[in-house]
C-alpha cells in the first residue's frame, strides 16, 4: 500500500467498504509500461477501471483508450479524449452502437467474424478494422480464450474480405489472457501474427499493426516479472519474427495499469467456527463476490490481504462475504492465514484491487450500495 493511500485512510476514516486509488500509481504504471515498450502505443483498456480521475491522468499523458462499449466511448468523450484517440476493441457490438461511435468520429474497430465485419462494412464503412485470433490463455490466472477470436485461416479470409468490403484491414490483435504470469506467450502469438502478415501479403495485402493485447499483471500473492521482464520478453519476439521491418505496435494494458494502483478497505462482521474442534475459522467480511470481487470466482485471483495484527501467530481461514448467497465465498480451497487474534470490527485491506473491481459491484444484492470510490 502506498503512503498516500494509508495515510488518506488513517486521516480520513472513509466509511467501509471502500475502494482507494492513488493516482499517481496509475500515472507511475503508464510511464513504466511505455518505457518497457517504447514503440508500443498505450490504449488503455477503460472497463479495467474507467473512473474519470483515472481516465484525466491517462488523458493528460497522452494515453489512447480501448473502449468495450458505446457507454465507454461516450464516457471517453465526454472527458475530452477525442475520438482519434479511441479504439472500438469489443468483437461483440451492436450495429446502432457502432454506428454511433462512427458518427462520434471513431474510425478504428475490431472484429473476429465474418458477421460482424458485414456490420463494419455498413455502419462504419472506410474504418480501420482488425482481427482478433485465438490465444488459449495458458500461463494466465483469468484466461480470456474460445470467447474471443478466430483461427488464422478464418482471421487471413476476414481481413482479405475486410478490403473487398471498402474497409481498410489494419492488423491483427490477440490476447494473451489477463493477469499472464508469463512473458513467453507473446512469443507464440506473435509467431501465428507473423504467418497472418505473410499470408496477407501473398494476397495484396499490407498488414501494419499488431495489437498486443493487456496481460501485463498486478502484483497479487505470487510474484511475476516486472514491466521490464515483459518490455524485452515482448521486442525480441517482435524482432525475432518481425526482423526490421516492425510493425506498428499496440498494448491494451488494463490491470497492467490500474490494479496496482487502488487498495480495498473491508471490515471484519463476523468470526466464526462450525464446530467446537474446527481448527478453520470463518471469517466474514463486509466485501465479497457481489461487492467487487468476482475475480475470486474459481479463486482464480488471489489478493494479499493485509490487517492491523500481523505479525503474530496465525491460522487457517475461510473468507467470505456478508450476502445471503451461498456462492459468496472468497477463499476456501486456497490456504489463506490469518492472525489469531482477529477481531469482529478489525478492517481487512485488500492489496492491488484497483482493476476489476469498483464496477463490478452489484448496484444492490442484498440491499448493500455499490462499492464505494475513493480517488487521491
Ligand atoms: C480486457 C481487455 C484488455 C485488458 O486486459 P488486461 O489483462 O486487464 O490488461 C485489453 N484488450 C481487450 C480487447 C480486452 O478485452
Amino acid at each position: 500500500m502506498t503512503e498516500r493511500i494509508a495515510r488518506y485512510l488513517q486521516e480520513e476514516r472513509p466509511e467501509s467498504p471502500c475502494l482507494v486509488v492513488d493516482l499517481e500509481v496509475i500515472a507511475e504504471n503508464y510511464r513504466r509500461l511505455h518505457e518497457a515498450l517504447p514503440l508500443a502505443a498505450i490504449y488503455y483498456a477503460v472497463k479495467a477501471n474507467p473512473a474519470a480521475p483515472v481516465l484525466e491522468v491517462l488523458r493528460d499523458l497522452g494515453s489512447r483508450f480501448d473502449a468495450a462499449s458505446i457507454y465507454e466511448i461516450e464516457h471517453c468523450l465526454r472527458l475530452g479524449i477525442g475520438p482519434e484517440r479511441l479504439s472500438f476493441g469489443n468483437t461483440i457490438k451492436k450495429s446502432c452502437d457502432i454506428a454511433t461511435a462512427y458518427r462520434h468520429g471513431i474510425r478504428m474497430f475490431a472484429f473476429d467474424s465474418g458477421p460482424e465485419l458485414d456490420k463494419l462494412a455498413e455502419a462504419a464503412p472506410g474504418s480501420r478494422v482488425f482481427c482478433r485470433f485465438f490465444m488459449d490463455g495458458a500461463g494466465a490466472d483469468w484466461p480470456l480464450s474460445r470467447k474471443f477470436g478466430c483461427d488464422l485461416d478464418m482471421a487471413a479470409d476476414l481481413l482479405t474480405r475486410a478490403r473487398d468490403q471498402g474497409l481498410q484491414p489494419h492488423g491483427v490483435s490477440f490476447h494473451v489472457g489477463s493477469q499472464q504470469t508469463d512473458p513467453g506467450q507473446w512469443d507464440l502469438a506473435l509467431g501465428k501474427t507473423q504467418m497472418l502478415f505473410t499470408t496477407l501479403k501473398e494476397r495484396g495485402i499490407e498488414l501494419r499493426m499488431v495489437d498486443l493485447g493487456g496481460g501485463f499483471p498486478a502484483h497479487y500473492l505470487t510474484d511475476v516479472p516486472d514491466e521490464l521482464g515483459y518490455g524485452s520478453a515482448i521486442m525480441a519476439a517482435v524482432t525475432k519474427h518481425f526482423g526490421n521491418r516492425i510493425p506498428e505496435l499496440v498494448i491494451e494494458p488494463g490491470r497492467g495499469i490500474a490494479g496496482d494502483a487502488g487498495v480495498i478497505q473491508s471490515e471484519v462482521v463476523l468470526i466464526s467456527r462450525k464446530s467446537y474442534a474446527d481448527s478453520v475459522r470463518w471469517v466474514y467480511l463486509d466485501i465479497g463476490k457481489f461487492g467487487g470481487l468476482p475475480e475470486t470466482m474459481g479463486e482464480a485471483i488471489k489478493y494479499r490481504i493485509v490487517t492491523p495484527r500481523d505479525g503474530g501467530p496465525t491460522g487457517p481461514v475461510i473468507l467470505a462475504g456478508p450476502t445471503c448467497d451461498e456462492v459468496d465465498v472468497l477463499y476456501q480451497q486456497t490456504r489463506y492465514e490469518l492472525p489469531l487474534d482477529l477481531q469482529i470490527g478489525d478492517k481487512v485491506e485488500f492489496m492491488a484491487t484497483g482493476a476489476y473491481t469498483s464496477t463490478y459491484s452489484s448496484v444492490g444484492f442484498n440491499g448493500f450500495p455499490p462499492l464505494r470510490e475513493h480517488y487521491i
